[in-house]
Parts: C-alpha cells; sequence; structure tokens
C-alpha cells in the first residue's frame, strides 16, 4: 500500500459478507449475531444476518471466508511528531505499519519527541495547532491520527485554553512532562481545558526517560485529569497499592499501555475488574519510546490481557476498541450502525494452539490480520507484520 493517503472519502457502497466472528467492541455485548456489514459514505449502514441487510448494489463486495470482524484497533496513547516519522527511534512509516497490527485511530499524548520542541507559550500553542492540522490533512496508511496535544507550561491563563480550543484543538499532552507538575496548578489548567471541550491525559509514575518526570497518585487524584496516562508507568510504576488507590478513588479512564509495566497493568485490570469497572479501561502502546515501536502493541496487549490477565478474548478486543472510543467521544470503535466503517478482518495465526480466533487469543497468541478497512475504504490486505492468518479475505 501507499505510504501516504489523505483523508478522502469512501465513493459507493462497500459490503462485507460471510463473517465467521463478529465483535462487537461493546463490552455489555461483545459479539453480535451477524455475518455481514454495508458501509456508505465512511459509515456503517448495516449490521446483520446477510438476508437482513440491502447488499445490492455494492461498489466493492468482500468475502470475509469466514474470518472475524472487529472494530478497527484505537491506540488511546501515541507519540507522533510530523507525518510518517519518529525521530526517537529514526524510524520512518511507522503509522503505516501500526495500520497492519489493526489500528485504525491513534490519539497524541503529546508532539513531545520533536527537536527542539519549543516550551514557551506561544510556541507550545502554534505546534499544538500546526499538529493538530496536519494530521487532520494527513493520514500515514490512512490511519486517523489525533493530535495536536500541547503540554501544559507554567504562565498559562484562561484564555490560552480558549484560544486553542477555538483554533481545533482537542486534547492535552501529558500532564507533568513540562513545567506544571502538580498541585492546585495542574488541576486549574486541566479544569480550564475541560471548561473549553479539552480531554486531558496525565503521566503516571517513574520518568520513562531523562527529562521525563514523577507522578504520585496523589498527585494524579489532585490534577483530576481526563484519563489516567500509562496507569502501569513507563516503564516505571507506582507502587500497587498506588494503583489501587487511583482505580478506586476516582472515575477517570484507566489506560494501559505496552510500553509500561505488565504486572502493574495486570494489577490495575484485577482491580478494575473487582469494582466491576471494566469500562473504564483502556489501551495504548505509548510508542515509538525508549522500548520502541510496536506496531502490534495493541494486539500483544489484548492477548496479555485475555492469556495473562483471565479476561475473555472477546471482552479484551472492547478495551482496545469501544471502550476507548466511549471514554474519549471518538465516532469509531464499535460495530455499529452510524459509526466510522472502520473494520479489521482477522483469523488465527496458522498453526496456533488455539481451536479458533478466541481461543488462540485466550491462549496469548496473536491473531493474524487478512485485511483493514478504513472509513470504508481498504487500506491493507494481508498484514504484513502479523503471523499469517489463516483465513484471509477476498474482494470479490
Ligand atoms: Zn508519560
Amino acid at each position: 500500500m501507499a505510504l501516504a493517503a489523505g483523508p478522502e472519502k469512501q465513493t459507493g457502497k462497500l459490503v462485507i459478507r460471510n463473517i465467521g466472528l463478529m465483535l462487537s467492541g461493546a463490552l455489555e455485548a461483545p459479539l453480535l449475531d451477524a455475518d455481514t456489514i454495508v458501509a456508505q459514505g465512511g459509515r456503517i449502514v448495516a449490521v446483520g444476518r446477510a438476508a437482513d441487510c440491502d447488499t445490492g448494489g455494492a461498489t466493492v463486495t468482500i468475502d470475509a471466508q469466514g474470518c472475524a470482524a472487529a472494530p478497527g484497533l484505537i491506540d488511546s496513547h501515541v507519540h507522533p511528531v510530523f507525518g510518517d516519522w519518529t525521530p526517537r527511534q529514526g524510524q520512518l512509516g511507522w503509522i503505516d505499519s501500526f495500520l497492519h497490527g489493526g489500528v485504525t485511530t491513534m490519539i497524541s499524548a503529546g508532539e513531545v519527541h520533536l527537536p527542539g520542541r519549543p516550551r514557551d507559550i506561544v510556541g507550545l500553542k502554534a505546534l499544538a495547532v500546526t499538529a493538530q492540522r496536519a494530521y487532520a490533512n494527513f493520514r500515514p496508511g490512512g490511519v486517523k491520527v489525533l493530535a495536536g496535544a500541547p503540554v501544559i507550561e507554567q504562565g498559562m491563563v484562561e484564555s490560552d485554553f480558549a484560544d486553542l480550543a477555538a483554533a481545533g484543538v482537542s486534547l492535552l499532552g501529558e500532564v507533568g512532562l513540562g513545567t506544571v507538575k502538580a498541585g492546585e496548578e495542574a488541576q486549574t489548567m486541566v479544569a480550564w481545558a475541560r471548561k473549553y471541550g479539552i480531554q486531558s491525559t496525565i503521566h503516571t509514575g517513574g520518568p520513562s526517560v531523562p527529562g521525563s518526570g514523577y507522578i504520585d497518585a496523589e498527585t494524579v487524584l489532585a490534577a483530576d485529569a481526563d484519563i489516567i496516562g500509562h496507569i502501569n508507568g513507563g516503564h516505571t510504576a507506582l507502587p500497587l497499592n498506588q494503583i489501587r488507590c487511583l482505580c478506586e478513588g476516582c472515575g477517570r479512564a484507566i489506560e494501559i499501555v505496552h510500553n509500561g509495566n505488565e504486572l502493574a497493568g495486570l494489577s490495575a485490570l484485577r482491580f478494575a475488574r473487582e469494582l466491576d469497572q471494566l469500562d473504564r479501561v483502556i489501551l495504548g502502546t505509548d510508542s515509538p519510546a525508549g522500548s520502541g515501536v510496536q506496531p502490534l502493541g495493541i494486539l500483544r496487549m489484548v492477548a496479555l490481557l485475555a492469556s495473562l490477565g483471565d479476561l475473555p478474548a472477546e471482552q479484551a478486543f472492547c478495551l482496545a476498541t469501544g471502550n476507548t472510543a466511549r471514554q474519549r467521544k471518538l465516532d469509531c470503535g464499535l460495530i455499529e450502525v452510524g459509526r466510522a466503517a472502520d473494520v479489521v478482518l482477522l483469523d488465527r495465526a496458522q498453526h496456533s494452539a488455539g481451536t479458533e480466533l478466541l481461543d488462540s487469543v485466550n491462549k496469548g497468541d496473536l491473531p493474524g490480520i487478512g485485511m483493514v478497512v478504513i472509513d470504508g475504504i481498504v487500506r491493507c490486505q494481508r498484514s504484513r507484520n502479523t503471523p499469517p492468518a489463516e483465513r484471509v479475505p477476498v474482494i470479490v
């Protein structure tokens, strides 16, 4: 597939039929009794049994060959810079590689790896607006990158947040990566952001790389950001009793990342489940980072939580799709009429010990991806990155 792709619109009608297993992305009902998805204008217009869907007049028809369908995966925590380049590990094409890991939407937690990143207020605002615009106009591989996430610095005033919101900025980068680290200052700025419709994320745990900071549970609870960013650290995590405090002490989203502490991540999952609040748990990679760039990172999180976390695979997929969409108020993440037609077709990897897709994920294996659709447009066929899927969809 071409590396560069803009936000072009689907023309005509897409029908995906012969889907063997429909993963909805919705925790309350993770499996749907359906074998067909119809999309028009980039949106899902029908989901159901073939006989009950209007499949006539299709421009593109995909025979899923019995593969499973899931909503496109959402990476809740990435650090893009510009285009499909990351200076952190000197890589090109990393976002396109994530597409081959089933990721259709990424959310920036700050463009913090930009060499020479401006930290003065006018500069950080300009960067946020530029990043938001650039990724709105350019989708590497077709992946929707929601970026333009400024890192708050001391001296910002309420009108700065109003200006950012008016200019199209809807996210804050990780609170704590700038000079605003704690206390009333962080709480006030997070509240200003919220007032103007800007969603916030806070860094949690030890410094990830030199120059990053340490933020404990008390500070996270005081700042009251919308997302408890990488609750399992990046990689240095808070003690487990503090992670329990975060889960019990507020109702904010619990973000578990690939580039974090695995024991802490599994513990956060357990605490959320004990509270019967699995709907708060969302997944990210926190990449690019010192630990690298993981095209299969979200799939790896799904397999980790399903196998070692004893979370049924069909629910684990919800944490990577519908939960994130709901927590972040996105129009994707669910196989549901009206949502963006972002669909991953996948199957048990060849030679997995699992008997079928869900069993293989419950046993800790990664699925094989056979096709990824974003906004009703086929963006890649057999993944170049996952283990090969047993069955692969075909364009009829
Ligand atoms: Zn962080």
